[in-house]
């Protein structure tokens, strides 16, 4: 008897990478303790939020007396939130941004689904670049298109604009793009964006419906050197923003982020409701009540990217001591390196043998490099050393 759909049965096959590592990782740390594994599989920000949500849960307890206090509220969340999400994300965007243009969502990836849920017709191609994030083609999926992918400049991991352009067909809808970049920590510069507006502008000139960017931001705040992420949204009126707090506040369980829809879109209302009706039918809703009175006391703190930094620099001294190759990283909290001898999969199982868990560059659409998360402290990273010095040596 078939108790799940054929779909998530195929699914169940495919099982995630990240996934697979992370129940390696279990079973590691029981046989062997946990100091002795060097886990760099998950990017799950172990940080701790900063003062402000502890201090704002206190305050909260207080009021949770209150009828209503974690009652529904409009779909696109507290009005008052919403106003202040406003003023915060017009400074990081360097735009004017209106509170209708936003809708407070169950973390990005609500904002994706409430997106995709808004805009996607049976048979669309959503469009990103490779390596990305693994869990885009089961959002496309959820609404009956595909996730189409086009592999950036090894190494550098910038846009390929003239392999993009080629790429597009009649039925994409969307091009998806994450910066900065899980897996990469690539940034990309205004240039890049502009390039790539020109080649949307020109393909949606020759149709009715017009070819989306959505910009998947949860990384915009963790950028090392100075450098800047570029608002996309001056560049191409058809932009959406979706992003969250799960980084910059170290909140990824409470789920909270958002969609803003550009206000400089023609006719954007008709997107914005729609974008609130899916967050409500896709059975979210809306955002956690508690999540979004914490982000409007919390908004504008951030955990301290300092420690990311420092340990951004400790893993490069590791890589480069084991002579692997690499793009460091201009934001995000990743590491791509090249898979000494080209097989991502058997590094990684060596790397495994070494204690050291890793993800293939093939769970990102992208064989050949693969995957650390340095959400671990300075120490574990420093303590991996000579693993990868074993690692590599056996590789070659
Ligand atoms: N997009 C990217 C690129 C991510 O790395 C993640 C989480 O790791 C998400 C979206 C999902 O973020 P959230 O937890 O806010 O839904």
């Amino acid at each position: 008897m078939q108790l799940i759909s054929s779909q998530m049965a195929k699914y169940a096959e495919r099982s995630s990478w990240i996934r697979k590592m992370f129940e390696e990782g279990i079973r590691l740390k029981k046989e062997f303790g946990e100091d002795a594994v060097h886990d760099f599989s998950l990017g799950n920000p172990d940080l701790p939020p900063p003062p402000a949500i502890k201090e704002a849960l206190a305050d909260l307890a207080a009021q949770a007396d209150q009828p209503f206090f974690l009652g529904y509220m409009p779909n696109f969340g507290y009005p008052d939130v919403r106003e202040k999400l406003a003023l915060e994300v017009s400074r990081e965007q360097g735009v004017s941004v209106p509170a209708d243009s936003l809708v407070i969502t169950c973390g990005a990836a609500g904002a994706l689904n409430a997106f995709f849920r808004a805009v996607l017709d049976p048979g669309d191609q959503v469009l990103a670049p490779a390596p990305f994030f693994v869990e885009y083609g089961f959002y496309a999926e959820n609404h009956g298109a595909s996730l189409i992918t086009v592999p950036s400049k090894p190494l550098s991991f910038e846009l390929d604009l003239e392999a993009i352009d080629a790429a597009i067909t009649p039925r994409t809808r969307v091009v998806l793009i994450n910066s900065p970049n899980n897996p990469t920590g690539a940034v990309y510069s205004r240039d890049e964006l502009e390039g790539l507006a020109a080649i949307l502008a020109r393909h949606s000139r020759e149709r009715d419906r017009p070819i989306f960017i959505l910009s998947d931001e949860p990384y915009r705040f963790l950028t090392f050197d100075g450098v800047e992420v570029p608002s996309v949204l001056p560049v191409y009126p058809h932009t959406v923003v979706c992003s969250s707090f799960s980084k910059n506040l170290s909140m990824a369980g409470e789920r909270i982020g958002y969609a803003l829809i550009n206000p400089a879109m023609e006719g954007r209302e008709a997107l914005v409701a729609s974008v609130i009706m899916a967050n409500r039918i896709l059975g979210f809703v809306n955002a956690p009540a508690l999540a979004q009175r914490l982000l409007g006391r919390a908004l504008g703190s951030s955990v301290d990217v300092a420690v990311y930094d420092a340990r951004r620099k400790a893993m490069a001294r590791v890589l480069d001591a084991a002579g692997l190759r690499y793009t460091m990283p201009r934001g995000a909290f990743y590491f791509f390196p090249e898979a000494p001898g080209g097989d991502d999969v058997a590094f990684c199982a060596t790397l495994q043998e070494e204690k050291i868990l890793a993800v293939p560059g093939t769970g990102f659409g992208y064989p050949g490099y693969f995957r650390l998360a340095f959400c671990v402290g300075e120490e574990v990273i420093a303590r991996s050393a000579d693993a990868f010095v074993r690692a590599v040596a056996r590789a070659s």
